[in-house]
C-alpha cells in the first residue's frame, strides 16, 4: 500500500518557509540561498546562483539548471568528421526549470542558452527570492543529450553520431527576467516570451511580490 508523504514547506536549515507552484519539486530558500529539491520525504540541498540583471526593473527569478559538460562527437563515417569543425565550445548545458507551454514554438530558454554559450555571472543572492523549479536535477540531466544533440544536428546529421559525455556539477540558477505585463524578457539574452505561456506565472508573481 502507497503512504501519502506529507513534506512541510520550512527550509531544513533556517526553518523559513519555502513557496512555490503546484507542480515544483525544487523550492528556493530566499534566506539560505539554497534550492532545497524534494527526494523521498525530505529535502536536499543543491548548489544554487543568481544571475546580476540590470538594476531599477521589475524583476522576477527564474529556475534554469546549469550543468557543466566535457563532450564529444563521433560519426560512424569518419569522412563527414570536418562537418564537425566550429561547432560551438559548449562548456554548459542548460535546461529550462520552469513551466514554459509550447517551448519549440517560442524558442526554449535552455537549448538557446546552451547553443549561444551563455556564462552567466553571479550576483549576490542572499534575498532574492527564486520562482519553485519543475524538474530536479536527474529530471535536468536527462536533457543533456537531447540539447547537445539538436545542436549538432544543425550542422550535420547525427542519426549515425556517437556522443561521448562527462557531466559534471549541476547548478540551479535563478535568472531574471524583466516582466513587462504582457511579456517576459530574459534579462541575459534579452528574448521575449508570452506572459501567457508561462503556466505558473500568477503563483510566482504573488510568491515573489511578497516580502
Ligand atoms: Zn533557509
Amino acid at each position: 500500500m502507497q503512504t501519502l508523504a506529507v513534506l512541510s514547506l520550512r527550509c531544513p536549515k533556517c526553518g523559513g518557509s519555502l513557496r512555490g507552484a503546484e507542480q515544483d519539486v525544487v523550492f528556493w530558500c530566499p534566506n539560505c540561498a539554497v534550492p532545497c529539491e524534494v527526494v523521498g520525504r525530505g529535502f536536499v540541498a543543491r548548489r544554487g546562483a543568481v544571475a546580476a540583471a540590470e538594476p531599477g526593473a521589475t524583476l522576477l527569478y527564474l529556475p534554469i539548471w546549469a550543468v557543466g559538460v566535457r563532450w564529444k562527437i563521433r560519426l560512424a563515417d569518419e569522412s563527414r568528421g570536418r562537418l564537425l569543425r566550429g561547432l560551438p565550445p559548449i562548456q554548459w548545458v542548460y535546461v529550462t526549470g520552469f513551466n514554459l507551454t509550447n517551448a519549440s514554438y517560442f524558442g526554449d530558454p535552455g537549448l538557446l542558452y546552451t547553443q549561444r554559450g551563455v556564462r552567466l555571472e553571479a550576483a549576490e543572492a542572499s534575498g532574492r527570492r527564486v520562482a519553485g523549479c519543475v524538474r530536479g536535477v536527474e529530471d535536468a540531466l536527462a536533457y543533456l543529450e537531447p540539447h547537445l544533440l539538436a545542436i549538432v544536428d544543425r550542422r550535420v546529421d547525427v542519426t549515425d553520431a556517437t556522443l561521448l559525455l562527462e557531466v559534471g556539477e549541476a547548478v540551479l540558477w535563478g535568472v531574471p527576467f524583466l516582466d513587462e505585463g504582457e511579456t517576459l524578457r530574459d534579462g541575459v539574452l534579452g528574448l521575449s516570451y508570452p506572459a501567457a505561456a508561462l503556466m505558473d506565472l500568477d503563483a510566482i508573481r504573488a510568491a515573489q511580490g511578497a516580502p
